[in-house]
C-alpha cells in the first residue's frame, strides 16, 4: 500500500539529516525563505522554528562561508538543476559547524519550480579530523613548525612565483653548533627543549608569508618571498639576537644556550627547481660552519 502523506511527513520530519525547504523565488538579496524544516534542522543551526521561518538560510552563512561554493549552489539553482556542495555554516550561538547538502529544485504540477529542498549532513567532526591528518602531515611534532615536505612544496610554488613575477626569493638554512654537545651533557629532552625554543623563535622572527620549517634534526629552513638579501641579512640577524635573548632568559644550563651557523641565497632565474637553491643554501651554511660557525655566509 503505498505511503500517505501524513507518513512522508513523519519521515522528513524524524530524518537523521537535516531538511530545510525554501520557496523558489529569486535568488537575489534576499534570497528565497524557508517554509519548512525539520527537527535535525533546527538542531544542527540551533534556531527554533519561529526564527527560521520566513528568512532566508543566508542568515546561517558567514565571514568563512566559501564565496565560490555559494556561486556554485546559485548557479546551478538558477538553472534549475540540482547541485552538491560542502558548506561551512553557522549556529545561532555563532559557532561553525559544516554541512555535505543537496539542493535540488521542487517541480510543480505546471512543470515550473515550486520549492527548493535542502538535506544537510553534519559533517563537523569529519572536517575536523581532515584538518588534523593535514596539520599532522605538514608539521613537525616537536616544534609545531612547518615539515620538510611542506617546505619543499611551498618552496616549489614560491620560487615558481619569484621567476613569474621576476621577484627575489631569499632561501636560508640554518643549523645548529655543536648540538650534539647539548644532547650528550644535558640528555635529550633538554636538546628538545632547545629545539622547541628555536621554533618558537624562529616563528615569532618572520612575517606571515614567510615559511621556517624543520628540515630535519637540528635544521631549519626559511624561505623569505619578495625579498632581497640585503634585507634577508637583517631578518637573519634579528634571528640570532632573539635565539640569544631567548636562549639566556631561559632555566637552559648555560653550556647549552647554543648558536647557529646560517647559508643564505638568493633564486635566480636559472634556478629550475628548488633543490638547486637548497644546494647553494647548503654549501653557504657549510661555508659558515667551515669558517668558525655563529656565523652568516651567503652564496649567490
Ligand atoms: P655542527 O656544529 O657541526 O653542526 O655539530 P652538531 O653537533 O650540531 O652536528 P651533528 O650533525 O654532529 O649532530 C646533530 C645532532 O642533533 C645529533 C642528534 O643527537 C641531534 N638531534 C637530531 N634530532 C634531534 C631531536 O629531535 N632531538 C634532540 N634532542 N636531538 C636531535
Ligand atoms: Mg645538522
Ligand atoms: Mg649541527
Amino acid at each position: 500500500m503505498a505511503l500517505k502523506q501524513r507518513e512522508f511527513r513523519q519521515i522528513v520530519e524524524n530524518a537523521h539529516d537535516a531538511i530545510v525547504v525554501t520557496e523558489a523565488g529569486s535568488l537575489d538579496e534576499p534570497g528565497p525563505v524557508v517554509v519548512y524544516c525539520n527537527k535535525a534542522f533546527i538542531e544542527l543551526s540551533g534556531y527554533s522554528e519561529a526564527e527560521i521561518l520566513g528568512k532566508s538560510p543566508r542568515m546561517l552563512q558567514g565571514e568563512l562561508t566559501d564565496r565560490e561554493q555559494l556561486d556554485k549552489i546559485r548557479e546551478a539553482l538558477s538553472r534549475g538543476e540540482a547541485v552538491r556542495a560542502q558548506l561551512l555554516n553557522y549556529n545561532k550561538a555563532g559557532e561553525r559547524y559544516w554541512v555535505d547538502m543537496s539542493i535540488r529544485p521542487i517541480y510543480g504540477e505546471s512543470g515550473t519550480i515550486t520549492h527548493f529542498v535542502a538535506i544537510e549532513r553534519d559533517i563537523t567532526q569529519w572536517h575536523q579530523q581532515q584538518d588534523l591528518l593535514y596539520r599532522m602531515a605538514v608539521t613537525d611534532e616537536l616544534t609545531g613548525l612547518f615539515n620538510r615536505r611542506m617546505f619543499f612544496e611551498v618552496g616549489a610554488k614560491y620560487l615558481q612565483l619569484a621567476i613569474r613575477h621576476g621577484k627575489p626569493l631569499s632561501v636560508v638554512m640554518m643549523d645548529l653548533d655543536h648540538f650534539k654537545r647539548v644532547n650528550d651533557r644535558h640528555g635529550h629532552q633538554t636538546g628538545d627543549i632547545v629545539l622547541r625554543l628555536i621554533g618558537q623563535v624562529l616563528m615569532a622572527s618572520v612575517r606571515e608569508s614567510d615559511v621556517v620549517a624543520r628540515l630535519g634534526g637540528e635544521e631549519f629552513g626559511l624561505l623569505l618571498p619578495e625579498t632581497r638579501r640585503e634585507e634577508a641579512m637583517p631578518v637573519v640577524q634579528r634571528i640570532q639576537q632573539s635565539l640569544a635573548a631567548a636562549l639566556r632568559q631561559s632555566d637552559l644550563p648555560a653550556d647549552a644556550c647554543i648558536t647557529m651557523s646560517v647559508g643564505v641565497t638568493l633564486s635566480s632565474s636559472n634556478d629550475e627547481v628548488l633543490d638547486s637553491v637548497m644546494l647553494r643554501a647548503d654549501r653557504a651554511m657549510y661555508a659558515a660552519k667551515q669558517n668558525g660557525r655563529n656565523r652568516i655566509e651567503v652564496m649567490i
